[in-house]
Protein backbone atom coordinates (compact mmCIF):
# COMPACT_ATOMS: atom_id res chain seq x y z
CA UNK A 1 0.00 0.00 0.00
CA UNK A 2 1.24 3.58 -0.57
CA UNK A 3 1.55 5.83 1.84
CA UNK A 4 1.48 9.20 0.23
CA UNK A 5 0.46 12.30 2.19
CA UNK A 6 -2.79 13.78 1.53
CA UNK A 7 -2.55 16.81 -0.58
CA UNK A 8 -5.83 17.79 1.66
CA UNK A 9 -8.08 16.84 4.62
CA UNK A 10 -11.60 17.71 4.78
CA UNK A 11 -11.73 21.34 5.08
CA UNK A 12 -9.01 21.72 7.85
CA UNK A 13 -8.83 25.72 8.79
CA UNK A 14 -5.84 27.14 9.64
CA UNK A 15 -5.66 28.58 13.56
CA UNK A 16 -2.60 30.33 12.40
CA UNK A 17 0.17 30.65 10.20
CA UNK A 18 1.86 27.01 11.81
CA UNK A 19 -1.27 25.63 13.44
CA UNK A 20 -3.82 23.54 11.91
CA UNK A 21 -7.52 23.07 13.61
CA UNK A 22 -9.73 20.07 12.68
CA UNK A 23 -12.83 19.22 14.51
CA UNK A 24 -11.85 16.03 15.54
CA UNK A 25 -8.21 14.43 15.99
CA UNK A 26 -8.05 11.21 16.08
CA UNK A 27 -4.61 9.17 17.44
CA UNK A 28 -3.82 6.08 15.68
CA UNK A 29 -4.36 4.45 12.24
CA UNK A 30 -5.15 0.71 13.55
CA UNK A 31 -8.26 -1.04 13.77
CA UNK A 32 -9.59 1.44 16.30
CA UNK A 33 -8.71 4.63 14.33
CA UNK A 34 -9.99 3.41 11.37
CA UNK A 35 -13.29 2.26 12.73
CA UNK A 36 -13.20 6.04 14.06
CA UNK A 37 -12.43 7.39 10.72
CA UNK A 38 -15.39 5.34 9.12
CA UNK A 39 -18.05 6.42 11.78
CA UNK A 40 -16.96 9.80 11.28
CA UNK A 41 -17.12 9.85 7.71
CA UNK A 42 -20.41 8.33 7.48
CA UNK A 43 -22.38 10.18 10.38
CA UNK A 44 -20.97 13.65 10.57
CA UNK A 45 -19.49 14.29 6.74
CA UNK A 46 -19.44 17.80 7.66
CA UNK A 47 -17.12 18.00 10.08
CA UNK A 48 -12.94 18.20 9.51
CA UNK A 49 -10.67 15.12 11.06
CA UNK A 50 -7.25 14.03 10.76
CA UNK A 51 -5.97 10.26 11.93
CA UNK A 52 -2.76 10.62 12.86
CA UNK A 53 -0.15 7.33 13.20
CA UNK A 54 3.25 7.14 14.64
CA UNK A 55 3.63 4.72 12.44
CA UNK A 56 5.01 4.53 8.34
CA UNK A 57 1.67 2.54 7.79
CA UNK A 58 -1.86 1.72 8.58
CA UNK A 59 -2.79 -1.10 10.83
CA UNK A 60 -1.27 -0.60 14.33
CA UNK A 61 -0.12 -3.96 15.68
CA UNK A 62 -0.66 -5.81 12.30
CA UNK A 63 1.94 -3.30 10.88
CA UNK A 64 4.36 -3.80 13.85
CA UNK A 65 4.13 -7.62 14.49
CA UNK A 66 5.01 -9.01 11.00
CA UNK A 67 6.81 -12.38 12.11
CA UNK A 68 6.28 -15.30 10.55
CA UNK A 69 2.85 -16.63 10.93
CA UNK A 70 1.32 -13.97 12.47
CA UNK A 71 -2.67 -14.49 12.57
CA UNK A 72 -5.54 -13.42 14.38
CA UNK A 73 -6.49 -15.35 17.62
CA UNK A 74 -10.10 -13.93 17.30
CA UNK A 75 -12.31 -15.03 14.39
CA UNK A 76 -12.49 -12.32 11.76
CA UNK A 77 -16.25 -12.38 11.45
CA UNK A 78 -16.55 -10.26 15.01
CA UNK A 79 -12.66 -8.74 14.48
CA UNK A 80 -13.81 -7.27 11.19
CA UNK A 81 -16.50 -4.73 11.59
CA UNK A 82 -19.93 -5.20 11.97
CA UNK A 83 -20.25 -2.83 8.16
CA UNK A 84 -17.75 -4.43 6.57
CA UNK A 85 -18.25 -8.32 5.43
CA UNK A 86 -15.66 -10.48 6.32
CA UNK A 87 -15.22 -12.99 3.55
CA UNK A 88 -11.86 -15.57 4.26
CA UNK A 89 -11.74 -18.42 6.47
CA UNK A 90 -12.41 -17.15 10.29
CA UNK A 91 -8.75 -16.81 11.23
CA UNK A 92 -6.96 -14.55 8.97
CA UNK A 93 -3.22 -14.10 8.67
CA UNK A 94 -1.76 -10.41 9.52
CA UNK A 95 -1.35 -9.89 6.06
CA UNK A 96 -5.09 -10.45 5.07
CA UNK A 97 -5.72 -8.27 8.21
CA UNK A 98 -4.19 -5.82 6.68
CA UNK A 99 -5.39 -6.34 2.88
CA UNK A 100 -9.03 -5.87 4.64
CA UNK A 101 -8.16 -2.49 6.56
CA UNK A 102 -6.91 -1.35 3.15
CA UNK A 103 -10.42 -2.31 1.57
CA UNK A 104 -12.06 -0.17 4.25
CA UNK A 105 -9.74 2.38 3.45
CA UNK A 106 -10.27 2.66 -0.12
CA UNK A 107 -14.16 1.87 -0.22
CA UNK A 108 -15.00 4.77 2.43
CA UNK A 109 -11.89 7.15 0.98
CA UNK A 110 -10.31 7.44 3.98
CA UNK A 111 -6.45 7.70 3.10
CA UNK A 112 -6.96 11.19 2.58
CA UNK A 113 -7.31 11.73 6.64
CA UNK A 114 -4.84 9.87 7.61
CA UNK A 115 -1.23 10.68 8.00
CA UNK A 116 1.65 8.80 9.16
CA UNK A 117 5.01 9.50 10.66
CA UNK A 118 2.70 11.70 12.94
CA UNK A 119 3.52 11.10 16.42
CA UNK A 120 1.64 13.28 18.87
CA UNK A 121 3.60 13.79 21.97
CA UNK A 122 1.39 16.37 23.71
CA UNK A 123 -2.34 17.33 24.39
CA UNK A 124 -3.23 20.39 25.87
CA UNK A 125 -7.19 21.22 26.49
CA UNK A 126 -7.81 25.28 27.59
CA UNK A 127 -11.05 25.78 28.66
CA UNK A 128 -11.05 29.20 27.64
CA UNK A 129 -10.58 28.57 24.06
CA UNK A 130 -12.78 25.31 23.81
CA UNK A 131 -9.95 23.14 22.12
CA UNK A 132 -7.18 20.91 22.29
CA UNK A 133 -3.56 21.82 20.89
CA UNK A 134 -1.75 19.10 19.99
CA UNK A 135 1.70 18.69 19.36
CA UNK A 136 2.72 16.42 16.96
CA UNK A 137 6.58 15.10 15.81
CA UNK A 138 7.23 14.29 12.24
CA UNK A 139 9.15 10.92 12.97
CA UNK A 140 11.04 11.44 9.76
CA UNK A 141 12.34 14.71 9.74
CA UNK A 142 11.96 16.03 13.40
CA UNK A 143 9.79 19.05 12.13
CA UNK A 144 7.07 19.72 15.56
CA UNK A 145 3.46 20.62 14.18
CA UNK A 146 0.85 22.13 15.76
CA UNK A 147 -3.03 20.96 15.37
CA UNK A 148 -6.37 22.26 17.59
CA UNK A 149 -9.12 20.21 17.40
CA UNK A 150 -12.68 20.28 19.38
CA UNK A 151 -12.39 17.21 20.33
CA UNK A 152 -9.87 14.41 20.63
CA UNK A 153 -10.33 10.74 19.88
CA UNK A 154 -7.55 8.36 21.56
CA UNK A 155 -7.17 5.33 19.47
CA UNK A 156 -3.89 4.43 20.22
CA UNK A 157 -3.96 1.04 21.67
CA UNK A 158 -2.62 -0.24 24.85
CA UNK A 159 1.23 -1.27 24.29
CA UNK A 160 4.61 0.67 23.10
CA UNK A 161 4.84 -0.21 19.47
CA UNK A 162 7.78 1.16 19.60
CA UNK A 163 9.50 -0.67 22.65
CA UNK A 164 8.67 -4.03 23.14
CA UNK A 165 9.43 -5.71 26.85
CA UNK A 166 12.97 -7.22 26.85
CA UNK A 167 13.47 -8.16 30.21
CA UNK A 168 17.33 -8.71 31.05
CA UNK A 169 18.59 -11.93 31.09
CA UNK A 170 21.88 -12.89 32.81
CA UNK A 171 24.68 -13.89 30.30
CA UNK A 172 23.04 -12.30 27.38
CA UNK A 173 25.71 -10.51 25.86
CA UNK A 174 27.91 -12.92 25.66
CA UNK A 175 25.34 -15.24 23.22
CA UNK A 176 26.75 -15.60 20.20
CA UNK A 177 23.61 -16.08 18.39
CA UNK A 178 21.01 -13.97 17.18
CA UNK A 179 18.28 -12.89 19.69
CA UNK A 180 14.81 -11.11 18.49
CA UNK A 181 11.93 -9.95 19.41
CA UNK A 182 8.66 -10.68 17.15
CA UNK A 183 7.34 -6.79 17.37
CA UNK A 184 10.27 -5.92 15.61
CA UNK A 185 11.28 -8.92 13.32
CA UNK A 186 13.85 -8.41 11.14
CA UNK A 187 13.06 -9.30 7.38
CA UNK A 188 16.02 -11.06 6.63
CA UNK A 189 15.89 -13.53 10.06
CA UNK A 190 17.11 -16.56 8.69
CA UNK A 191 16.31 -19.76 10.48
CA UNK A 192 16.26 -22.31 7.98
CA UNK A 193 18.45 -25.15 9.42
CA UNK A 194 19.21 -23.33 12.65
CA UNK A 195 18.13 -24.49 16.20
CA UNK A 196 15.69 -21.77 17.63
CA UNK A 197 14.48 -21.07 21.09
CA UNK A 198 11.15 -19.01 21.61
CA UNK A 199 10.86 -17.58 24.98
CA UNK A 200 7.49 -17.27 26.14
CA UNK A 201 3.81 -18.50 25.87
CA UNK A 202 0.37 -17.66 25.13
CA UNK A 203 -0.17 -16.68 21.68
CA UNK A 204 2.76 -15.34 19.88
CA UNK A 205 4.79 -17.86 20.95
CA UNK A 206 2.14 -20.66 19.76
CA UNK A 207 1.66 -18.74 16.41
CA UNK A 208 5.37 -18.32 15.63
CA UNK A 209 6.04 -22.02 17.06
CA UNK A 210 4.43 -23.87 13.99
CA UNK A 211 5.37 -21.34 11.74
CA UNK A 212 9.45 -21.28 12.14
CA UNK A 213 9.08 -25.10 12.33
CA UNK A 214 8.84 -25.87 8.77
CA UNK A 215 12.15 -24.96 7.90
CA UNK A 216 14.16 -25.03 11.35
CA UNK A 217 16.07 -28.06 12.23
CA UNK A 218 14.20 -27.91 15.60
CA UNK A 219 12.10 -24.82 18.11
CA UNK A 220 12.16 -25.28 21.56
CA UNK A 221 9.64 -23.19 23.31
CA UNK A 222 10.79 -22.00 26.39
CA UNK A 223 8.34 -20.63 28.87
CA UNK A 224 8.07 -20.09 33.16
CA UNK A 225 4.47 -21.00 33.33
CA UNK A 226 1.97 -22.76 30.79
CA UNK A 227 -1.07 -21.22 29.12
CA UNK A 228 -4.51 -21.88 28.19
CA UNK A 229 -4.93 -22.98 24.49
CA UNK A 230 -7.90 -24.24 22.50
CA UNK A 231 -7.42 -25.74 19.17
CA UNK A 232 -10.59 -24.12 16.77
CA UNK A 233 -11.00 -24.81 12.77
CA UNK A 234 -9.98 -22.58 10.51
CA UNK A 235 -12.96 -22.69 9.10
CA UNK A 236 -16.43 -22.33 10.77
CA UNK A 237 -18.11 -25.09 9.09
CA UNK A 238 -21.66 -22.64 9.12
CA UNK A 239 -19.62 -20.09 6.94
CA UNK A 240 -19.36 -23.52 4.67
CA UNK A 241 -22.86 -24.26 4.54
CA UNK A 242 -23.94 -20.36 3.83
CA UNK A 243 -21.27 -19.94 1.68
CA UNK A 244 -22.42 -23.09 -0.35
CA UNK A 245 -25.86 -21.88 -0.23
CA UNK A 246 -24.94 -18.55 -2.08
CA UNK A 247 -26.48 -16.34 0.77
CA UNK A 248 -25.26 -12.60 0.40
CA UNK A 249 -21.96 -12.05 1.89
CA UNK A 250 -23.67 -9.51 4.53
CA UNK A 251 -25.87 -12.21 5.90
CA UNK A 252 -23.51 -14.72 6.28
CA UNK A 253 -20.88 -12.11 8.15
CA UNK A 254 -23.92 -11.13 10.62
CA UNK A 255 -24.82 -15.29 11.30
CA UNK A 256 -21.24 -15.80 11.99
CA UNK A 257 -21.13 -13.15 14.12
CA UNK A 258 -24.16 -14.22 16.29
CA UNK A 259 -22.86 -17.49 16.05
CA UNK A 260 -18.89 -16.77 17.97
CA UNK A 261 -20.49 -14.37 19.99
CA UNK A 262 -22.43 -16.77 21.51
CA UNK A 263 -19.70 -19.19 21.82
CA UNK A 264 -17.36 -16.80 23.39
CA UNK A 265 -20.60 -15.67 25.98
CA UNK A 266 -20.74 -18.92 26.91
CA UNK A 267 -16.90 -19.35 27.47
CA UNK A 268 -16.58 -15.93 29.24
CA UNK A 269 -19.66 -17.14 31.66
CA UNK A 270 -18.41 -20.71 32.10
CA UNK A 271 -15.12 -19.11 33.20
CA UNK A 272 -16.74 -17.29 36.02
CA UNK A 273 -19.52 -19.75 36.68
CA UNK A 274 -17.56 -23.11 36.58
CA UNK A 275 -13.75 -22.53 36.36
CA UNK A 276 -13.07 -26.19 36.87
CA UNK A 277 -15.19 -27.59 34.12
CA UNK A 278 -13.68 -24.86 31.69
CA UNK A 279 -10.59 -25.62 33.07
CA UNK A 280 -10.79 -29.40 32.12
CA UNK A 281 -12.76 -28.88 29.00
CA UNK A 282 -9.69 -26.91 27.57
CA UNK A 283 -7.34 -29.51 28.90
CA UNK A 284 -9.33 -32.34 27.99
CA UNK A 285 -9.33 -31.48 24.02
CA UNK A 286 -5.52 -30.48 24.23
CA UNK A 287 -4.88 -34.12 25.15
CA UNK A 288 -5.74 -35.98 22.09
CA UNK A 289 -3.78 -33.77 19.37
CA UNK A 290 -0.66 -34.37 21.92
CA UNK A 291 2.28 -36.97 21.46
CA UNK A 292 1.78 -40.07 23.62
CA UNK A 293 2.62 -39.67 26.98
CA UNK A 294 2.94 -36.14 26.91
CA UNK A 295 3.38 -34.58 30.23
CA UNK A 296 0.17 -32.16 30.29
CA UNK A 297 0.63 -31.46 33.96
CA UNK A 298 4.24 -30.17 33.36
CA UNK A 299 3.79 -27.92 30.10
CA UNK A 300 -0.06 -27.37 29.69
CA UNK A 301 -1.79 -26.77 33.03
CA UNK A 302 -1.85 -23.33 34.01
CA UNK A 303 -1.72 -21.88 37.33
CA UNK A 304 -4.68 -19.21 36.88
CA UNK A 305 -7.91 -19.66 35.66
CA UNK A 306 -8.80 -19.80 32.41
CA UNK A 307 -9.59 -16.47 31.04
CA UNK A 308 -7.77 -14.74 33.38
CA UNK A 309 -5.47 -14.32 30.75
CA UNK A 310 -5.93 -14.56 27.32
CA UNK A 311 -6.83 -18.18 26.08
CA UNK A 312 -4.08 -18.85 23.08
CA UNK A 313 -5.56 -20.38 19.84
CA UNK A 314 -4.00 -22.43 18.13
CA UNK A 315 -5.93 -23.18 14.80
CA UNK A 316 -6.33 -27.02 13.94
CA UNK A 317 -4.13 -27.39 16.44
CA UNK A 318 -1.00 -26.36 14.61
CA UNK A 319 1.21 -26.00 17.73
CA UNK A 320 0.59 -30.20 18.88
CA UNK A 321 1.24 -31.53 14.95
CA UNK A 322 4.84 -29.65 15.43
CA UNK A 323 5.50 -31.14 18.89
CA UNK A 324 3.94 -34.68 17.56
CA UNK A 325 6.07 -34.55 14.55
CA UNK A 326 9.01 -33.66 16.71
CA UNK A 327 9.64 -30.59 15.10
CA UNK A 328 8.76 -28.40 18.50
CA UNK A 329 9.83 -29.23 21.80
CA UNK A 330 8.46 -27.72 25.12
CA UNK A 331 10.91 -26.84 28.19
CA UNK A 332 8.95 -25.28 31.36
CA UNK A 333 11.45 -24.15 33.31
CA UNK A 334 12.99 -20.88 34.39
CA UNK A 335 16.16 -18.90 32.94
CA UNK A 336 18.90 -19.18 34.53
CA UNK A 337 21.86 -17.54 32.42
CA UNK A 338 22.30 -17.05 28.73
CA UNK A 339 25.57 -18.79 27.82
CA UNK A 340 27.53 -18.38 24.34
CA UNK A 341 25.73 -21.34 22.88
CA UNK A 342 22.07 -21.21 24.19
CA UNK A 343 20.49 -20.78 27.54
CA UNK A 344 20.79 -22.70 30.60
CA UNK A 345 17.72 -23.53 32.96
CA UNK A 346 17.36 -23.81 36.24
CA UNK A 347 17.28 -27.70 36.38
CA UNK A 348 21.10 -27.60 34.43
CA UNK A 349 19.71 -28.30 31.40
CA UNK A 350 21.40 -26.50 28.60
CA UNK A 351 19.02 -25.59 25.45
CA UNK A 352 21.59 -25.36 22.44
CA UNK A 353 20.55 -22.22 20.18
CA UNK A 354 21.45 -20.33 16.92
CA UNK A 355 18.37 -17.51 17.53
CA UNK A 356 16.78 -17.03 20.33
CA UNK A 357 13.06 -15.21 20.24
CA UNK A 358 11.95 -13.22 23.00
CA UNK A 359 8.03 -13.51 22.81
CA UNK A 360 7.96 -11.79 26.68
CA UNK A 361 5.08 -9.40 25.58
CA UNK A 362 4.53 -5.43 25.87
CA UNK A 363 5.49 -2.56 27.48
CA UNK A 364 1.92 -1.22 28.45
CA UNK A 365 1.46 2.26 27.15
CA UNK A 366 -1.60 4.56 28.90
CA UNK A 367 -2.68 6.97 25.83
CA UNK A 368 0.10 6.86 23.50
CA UNK A 369 2.57 8.21 26.03
CA UNK A 370 1.32 11.87 25.37
CA UNK A 371 1.42 14.39 28.20
CA UNK A 372 -1.88 15.39 28.97
CA UNK A 373 -2.30 18.69 30.35
CA UNK A 374 -6.31 20.36 31.06
CA UNK A 375 -5.78 24.30 31.44
CA UNK A 376 -2.18 24.01 32.67
CA UNK A 377 -2.43 21.17 35.29
CA UNK A 378 -0.85 17.89 34.03
CA UNK A 379 -3.56 15.51 33.91
CA UNK A 380 -2.78 12.98 37.03
CA UNK A 381 -4.43 9.26 35.77
CA UNK A 382 -4.09 6.72 38.37
CA UNK A 383 -6.04 9.64 40.75
CA UNK A 384 -8.94 9.99 37.46
CA UNK A 385 -11.76 7.26 37.23
CA UNK A 386 -12.83 5.78 33.76
CA UNK A 387 -16.26 6.79 32.29
CA UNK A 388 -17.78 3.35 31.53
CA UNK A 389 -13.78 2.94 30.09
CA UNK A 390 -14.74 5.64 27.08
CA UNK A 391 -13.79 8.95 28.81
CA UNK A 392 -11.73 10.16 32.06
CA UNK A 393 -13.23 12.48 34.77
CA UNK A 394 -11.89 15.77 34.67
CA UNK A 395 -10.48 15.10 30.72
CA UNK A 396 -13.10 17.44 28.63
CA UNK A 397 -13.96 16.63 24.86
CA UNK A 398 -11.74 13.48 24.78
CA UNK A 399 -12.73 9.78 24.19
CA UNK A 400 -10.34 6.61 23.90
CA UNK A 401 -11.11 3.12 22.93
CA UNK A 402 -10.44 0.08 24.56
CA UNK A 403 -11.59 -3.43 23.06
CA UNK A 404 -12.23 -6.59 25.12
CA UNK A 405 -9.70 -9.10 26.34
CA UNK A 406 -12.38 -12.15 26.32
CA UNK A 407 -14.12 -11.28 22.69
CA UNK A 408 -12.62 -9.37 19.75
CA UNK A 409 -11.64 -5.64 20.47
CA UNK A 410 -13.25 -4.40 17.34
CA UNK A 411 -16.80 -5.36 18.57
CA UNK A 412 -16.25 -2.97 21.43
CA UNK A 413 -14.44 -0.53 18.89
CA UNK A 414 -17.15 -0.52 16.91
CA UNK A 415 -19.70 0.70 20.54
CA UNK A 416 -17.25 3.04 21.64
CA UNK A 417 -17.89 4.56 18.31
CA UNK A 418 -21.53 4.35 18.61
CA UNK A 419 -21.84 5.99 21.62
CA UNK A 420 -19.42 8.92 20.33
CA UNK A 421 -21.33 9.57 17.71
CA UNK A 422 -24.90 10.07 20.20
CA UNK A 423 -22.25 12.50 22.09
CA UNK A 424 -21.88 14.85 19.41
CA UNK A 425 -25.42 14.85 18.67
CA UNK A 426 -26.15 15.54 22.11
CA UNK A 427 -23.92 17.87 22.36
CA UNK A 428 -24.92 19.52 19.02
CA UNK A 429 -28.69 19.13 20.39
CA UNK A 430 -27.71 21.09 23.51
CA UNK A 431 -25.81 23.64 21.32
CA UNK A 432 -22.46 22.72 23.87
CA UNK A 433 -19.39 22.95 23.32
CA UNK A 434 -17.48 20.93 26.11
CA UNK A 435 -18.42 17.42 27.63
CA UNK A 436 -16.38 16.58 31.38
CA UNK A 437 -16.57 13.70 33.00
CA UNK A 438 -17.59 14.66 36.51
CA UNK A 439 -18.17 12.62 39.79
CA UNK A 440 -21.99 13.43 41.15
CA UNK A 441 -22.46 14.19 44.75
CA UNK A 442 -24.07 10.78 45.03
CA UNK A 443 -20.70 9.56 43.51
CA UNK A 444 -19.06 10.83 46.67
CA UNK A 445 -17.02 7.84 48.82
CA UNK A 446 -17.64 5.68 46.01
CA UNK A 447 -14.95 2.58 46.32
CA UNK A 448 -12.40 2.86 43.87
CA UNK A 449 -10.71 -0.12 42.24
CA UNK A 450 -7.60 -0.60 40.70
CA UNK A 451 -7.39 -0.29 36.56
CA UNK A 452 -7.66 -3.95 36.10
CA UNK A 453 -8.87 -6.01 38.99
CA UNK A 454 -6.42 -9.42 39.36
CA UNK A 455 -9.04 -11.73 39.59
CA UNK A 456 -10.42 -10.51 36.76
CA UNK A 457 -7.88 -10.12 34.34
CA UNK A 458 -3.91 -10.36 35.01
CA UNK A 459 -1.46 -10.52 32.09
CA UNK A 460 2.51 -9.70 32.83
CA UNK A 461 1.91 -6.05 30.85
CA UNK A 462 -1.16 -5.39 32.93
CA UNK A 463 0.14 -6.13 36.27
CA UNK A 464 3.62 -4.02 35.91
CA UNK A 465 1.57 -1.56 34.77
CA UNK A 466 -1.37 -1.17 36.90
CA UNK A 467 0.08 2.28 38.95
CA UNK A 468 0.17 4.48 36.31
CA UNK A 469 -3.36 3.72 35.10
CA UNK A 470 -6.80 5.53 35.83
CA UNK A 471 -9.44 3.60 38.02
CA UNK A 472 -12.43 2.45 37.88
CA UNK A 473 -15.37 2.97 40.55
CA UNK A 474 -17.68 0.10 42.16
CA UNK A 475 -20.90 1.31 40.04
CA UNK A 476 -22.08 2.67 36.74
CA UNK A 477 -21.55 4.57 34.75
CA UNK A 478 -17.48 4.60 36.27
CA UNK A 479 -17.32 0.90 36.01
CA UNK A 480 -14.98 -0.65 32.81
CA UNK A 481 -14.08 -3.75 31.46
CA UNK A 482 -17.38 -5.38 31.23
CA UNK A 483 -18.45 -8.17 28.98
CA UNK A 484 -19.66 -7.97 25.65
CA UNK A 485 -23.04 -9.17 26.57
CA UNK A 486 -23.64 -6.78 29.49
CA UNK A 487 -22.38 -3.75 27.32
CA UNK A 488 -23.54 -4.35 23.96
CA UNK A 489 -26.86 -3.60 25.81
CA UNK A 490 -25.82 -0.87 28.46
CA UNK A 491 -23.65 1.11 25.66
CA UNK A 492 -26.79 1.42 23.27
CA UNK A 493 -28.93 2.62 26.03
CA UNK A 494 -26.56 4.52 28.40
CA UNK A 495 -27.74 7.50 29.94
CA UNK A 496 -25.82 10.90 28.41
CA UNK A 497 -27.95 13.19 30.88
CA UNK A 498 -27.64 11.20 33.93
CA UNK A 499 -25.41 14.33 35.36
CA UNK A 500 -21.96 11.47 35.16
CA UNK A 501 -21.41 13.76 31.54
CA UNK A 502 -20.79 17.48 32.64
CA UNK A 503 -21.97 19.51 29.69
CA UNK A 504 -20.44 23.53 29.40
C1 LIG B 1 0.11 -10.25 17.55
C2 LIG B 1 -1.20 -9.79 18.10
C3 LIG B 1 -2.37 -10.43 17.76
C4 LIG B 1 -3.58 -9.98 18.27
N1 LIG B 1 -4.71 -10.66 17.91
C5 LIG B 1 -5.89 -10.22 18.38
C6 LIG B 1 -7.09 -10.90 18.03
O1 LIG B 1 -7.09 -11.87 17.29
N2 LIG B 1 -8.24 -10.45 18.55
C7 LIG B 1 -8.29 -9.37 19.37
O2 LIG B 1 -9.38 -8.99 19.79
N3 LIG B 1 -7.18 -8.71 19.72
C8 LIG B 1 -5.99 -9.11 19.26
N4 LIG B 1 -4.85 -8.44 19.61
C9 LIG B 1 -4.95 -7.19 20.40
C10 LIG B 1 -4.85 -6.01 19.40
O3 LIG B 1 -3.88 -5.12 19.81
C11 LIG B 1 -6.18 -5.35 19.17
O4 LIG B 1 -7.04 -6.31 18.64
C12 LIG B 1 -6.21 -4.22 18.15
O5 LIG B 1 -5.35 -4.46 17.08
C13 LIG B 1 -5.92 -2.90 18.75
O6 LIG B 1 -6.18 -1.95 17.76
P1 LIG B 1 -6.01 -0.42 18.04
O7 LIG B 1 -6.20 0.28 16.76
O8 LIG B 1 -6.86 -0.02 19.18
O9 LIG B 1 -4.51 -0.27 18.56
P2 LIG B 1 -3.15 -0.65 17.86
O10 LIG B 1 -3.30 -1.76 16.91
O11 LIG B 1 -2.18 -0.81 18.98
O12 LIG B 1 -2.80 0.64 17.00
C14 LIG B 1 -2.55 1.87 17.62
C15 LIG B 1 -1.84 2.78 16.65
O13 LIG B 1 -1.71 4.04 17.31
C16 LIG B 1 -0.45 4.55 17.07
N5 LIG B 1 -0.07 5.45 18.16
C17 LIG B 1 0.03 5.14 19.49
N6 LIG B 1 0.41 6.23 20.18
C18 LIG B 1 0.55 7.22 19.28
C19 LIG B 1 0.93 8.59 19.39
N7 LIG B 1 1.25 9.14 20.56
N8 LIG B 1 0.98 9.33 18.26
C20 LIG B 1 0.65 8.80 17.05
N9 LIG B 1 0.30 7.50 16.89
C21 LIG B 1 0.25 6.73 18.00
C22 LIG B 1 0.47 3.35 16.98
O14 LIG B 1 1.60 3.67 16.21
C23 LIG B 1 -0.43 2.33 16.31
O15 LIG B 1 -0.25 2.31 14.93
C24 LIG B 1 -3.63 -8.87 19.13
C25 LIG B 1 -2.44 -8.24 19.50
C26 LIG B 1 -1.24 -8.68 19.01
C27 LIG B 1 0.02 -7.98 19.41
Amino acid sequence: MTTTEPATVAQPRTGGSDVEHVDVLVVGAGVSGIDAAYHLRERFPERSFVVLDAQDDRGGTWWTHRYPGVRSDSDLFTYGYRFKPWRGPSIAAGSEILAYLDEVIDENDLARHIRYRHRVTAASWSTEDRRWNVTVTRVDTGEQLRFTTDFLWMCQGYYNHAEPYRPRWEGVDRFQGVVVHPQAWPEDLDYAGKRVVVIGSGSTASTLIPAIAKEAEHVTMLQRSPSYYFAPPVTHELAVTLRQLDIPEEWTHEILRRAYVKQFNELARMSFEAPDALHALLIESMRPLLPEGFDIEKHFTPRYRPWQQRIAIVPEGDLFAALREGKASIVTDTIETFTETGIRVGSGEEIAADVVVTATGFNLSAFGDVAFTVDGEPVDFPERVTWRGIMITGVPNMAYVFGYFRHSWTLRADLVSDLVCRLFETMEAKGTTMVVPTLRPEDAGMQLRPWSDPENFNPGYVLRSQHVLFKQGDREPWTHMLEHEQEQELLPKADLDDGSLVYR
